[in-house]
């Protein structure tokens, strides 16, 4: 088999490799709370609640939505800031809430475009970027998650919605405050006492009764106190935290590729350790396919298989090119940290990596 077929070969099963909508955590005993649709005049409280108790959440953050002058009030953004700094995840819902569509059809520039504000807002507040999504009411079907992990987004929905967002569930209506506390407390002892393995929990920070009850009776009543509160990446077991060094929407509305595309950049990460460690870089194998991937975005190209001549093969020239060192002008420094930090354990990618790579290895010898 030609050698260019081969990393056709790689790149396919790289790409097919890449995972769907994620409805739930995936590490064991661990529950990730996720805070949607702000922020706003509520979220520094929830922020006091959550570092008291030690809890690291997920914030699904619009750049207009319930504060429409957030955009120019750098003190109101400051909250982004300081959740980021408290460990807790940032990710992205859009900017106004919703994926823009003409005529009922996804405008993927303007999404790009609603992505990349969200992507600058957050750097700007917490000096990274987001690379984890959720769609504006969970509504999104295969094709649009397929569309935004192909920007280099992880798309997240929840496994345990409860419903403070809702004034009727199940038709049973819960006008006032107090009535919809009841509700989702009883909810939550229920979803409790089936003891899953884990819990992806929507919830949103604008509302002043999850703030003010909800999330302190979580914490007071010890319910779940046997599971780990963690970020979404963290119950993913994704040691990226959910963050890139560059933005996925700027980097394709400036001409590049995401630095994060999805399955490739968050998991051959181990490979990349692989390839390094044991001197399989230098047959070249490092450069095939996987680097074509956006692999090489995020550490091949600092872990010195640049220099090895893999370059030779066009793909990694194209990749370096467009991806690393050109549009995005990104330090050396900047992708050695993505690497560094890049270490998914999504098994089955990682296998079909591995594969891949021996069977290339054993091409090679
Ligand atoms: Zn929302």
């Amino acid at each position: 088999m030609h050698f260019n077929t081969f990393v056709a070969l790689g790149l396919a099963s790289v790409l097919s490799a890449r995972a769907a909508l994620i409805q739930s955590c995936t590490q064991p005993n661990t529950i990730a709370l996720t805070f949607d649709d702000g922020p706003f005049q509520y979220t520094n409280e929830l922020l006091d609640t959550l570092k008291a108790a030690n809890i690291h959440a997920t914030f699904f953050i619009n750049g207009q939505n319930y504060w429409p002058e957030l955009k120019d009030d750098k003190e109101k953004q400051a909250v982004i800031g300081r959740a980021a700094a408290e460990g807790h995840q940032i990710a992205s819902h859009t900017w106004e809430h919703l994926i823009p569509e003409v005529n009922g059809v996804i405008d993927r520039q303007a999404t790009l475009e609603s992505l990349g504000l969200v992507e600058s807002l957050v750097y700007d507040n917490a000096g990274k970027y987001p690379t984890y999504f959720r769609a504006p009411k969970g509504e999104i079907d295969e094709a649009t998650v397929n569309l935004f992990e192909s920007f280099g987004y992880k798309v997240i929905q929840w496994d345990t919605d409860t419903n403070d967002w809702n004034n009727e569930v199940n038709g049973v209506k819960y006008k006032n405050y107090n009535a919809r506390v009841k509700y989702v407390k009883k909810f939550l002892t229920d979803e409790y006492n089936q003891k899953k393995p884990n819990y992806l929990v929507l919830m949103h920070d604008v509302q002043p009764h999850t703030v003010q009850k909800i999330v302190p009776y979580i914490i007071q009543s010890k319910l779940f106190s046997e599971y780990k509160f963690v970020t979404v990446a963290e119950c993913l077991g994704d040691p990226t935290g959910g963050w890139a060094q560059a933005g996925n929407a700027l980097s394709i509305l400036g001409g590049g590729n995401p630095p994060t595309l999805n399955t490739a950049g968050n998991t051959v990460a181990p490979a990349d350790g692989v390839v390094a460690g044991t001197g399989v870089a230098g047959t070249g194998v490092a450069g095939t396919g996987v680097a074509g991937n956006g692999v090489a975005g995020n550490g091949v190209a600092g872990t010195g298989v640049d220099g090895t001549g893999v370059a030779g093969t066009g793909i990694q020239n194209n990749i370096q090119g467009t991806n690393v060192q050109g549009e995005r002008s990104i330090p050396g420094d900047a992708m050695n940290l993505q690497n560094t930090s890049g270490a998914m354990a999504n098994t089955v990618s990682f296998y079909i990596i591995a594969t891949f790579l021996l069977s290339t290895i054993y091409m090679l010898l």
